[in-house]
């Protein structure tokens, strides 16, 4: 969590109230939240205009002008937050501030992290490429082919589940939407990745697409503390196996179990995925 639908529909909230949108002015209160020393990480976002927010997987990318960038990673409980520039008092759990200009208006960005896990990365000209060359993320999730898919998907080692929580063969699913997706496409969590048929992988895309877009268009699933600058998400609302162990598989009536797979808890119907 956020996962990519809930990072998506950030990017594009945040794109519709900060584009063109000036940095007059960066403060950061909890160090760690910053990967490099704050203080370059300040100067190289100072005075810079937000061209563009869109999502990199599950990371959210401001492009700024000058090819500088900030980029995003939400982790467990990364979101975003607008409210007043912080005189004494800080809004709860916010940790990095930036003053946004434009004309004569003012707003204030805050980064709201409640477990800190989040990091915040500033980039120079030509360092952004270095950085996502070193991340060597996989074709996006929702992006990507049938084709994509079947080549990423049969040259692992590992389970099915644990293959698509690795980012490096497909960026954007975490624990939410692979266990959807999978029990959508009635495959077992615990088969291993490469075994899978063409035709098992054509219908697992089609299941990831279809799910990945629906979830967009809801806005993300909010199951704990998940909000998009616009409020809550309703995906949690259509999900059939997430969190829903030892209720009756909806299909078929068998009771959904829990297992750990790559020190994640997944939850899937032992009859109908296989
Ligand atoms: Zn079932």
């Amino acid at each position: 969590m956020p996962e990519l639908p809930e990072a998506e529909t950030m990017a594009r909230e945040l794109a519709a109230k900060t584009l063109g949108w000036k940095i007059a002015e960066v403060l950061v209160n909890f160090a760690p939240i910053v990967a490099s020393d704050w203080q370059s990480f300040t100067d190289l976002l100072t005075g810079r205009e937000i061209e563009l927010v869109k999502r990199i997987g599950k990371w959210i990318h401001f492009v700024l002008t000058q090819d500088h960038h900030l980029l995003i990673h939400l982790k467990m409980t990364g979101q975003f937050h607008f409210d007043a520039w912080p005189s004494s008092e800080w809004p709860s759990h916010c940790h990095a501030a930036f003053r946004l200009t434009h004309q004569s208006q003012e707003q204030t960005l805050f980064y709201k992290d409640t477990r800190k896990f989040g990091r915040l990365r500033a980039f120079g000209p030509g360092q952004l490429e270095i950085f996502l060359n070193h991340l060597n993320l996989g074709p996006d999730a929702l992006l990507a082919s049938a084709k994509d898919y079947h080549e990423r998907l049969v040259n692992t080692k590992g389970k099915l589940k644990a293959v698509l929580l690795d980012q490096t063969v497909l960026a954007g699913f975490g624990n939410i939407y692979a266990d959807e997706s999978l029990f959508a496409a009635k495959l077992s969590p615990l088969r291993e990745a490469k075994t899978l048929t063409l035709e098992e992988v054509k219908n697992l895309h089609g299941q990831a697409q279809r799910i990945l877009k629906k979830a967009i268009d809801c806005r993300g699933s909010t199951v704990s503390s998940y909000q998009a600058p616009e409020g809550a998400g309703s995906y949690q609302d259509h999900h059939k196996a997430y969190g829903k162990a030892g209720q009756p598989c909806p299909h078929c009536g068998q009771v959904l179990v829990k297992t750990v797979v790559a020190g994640r808890s997944t939850v899937f119907c032992p009859k109908c995925q296989k």
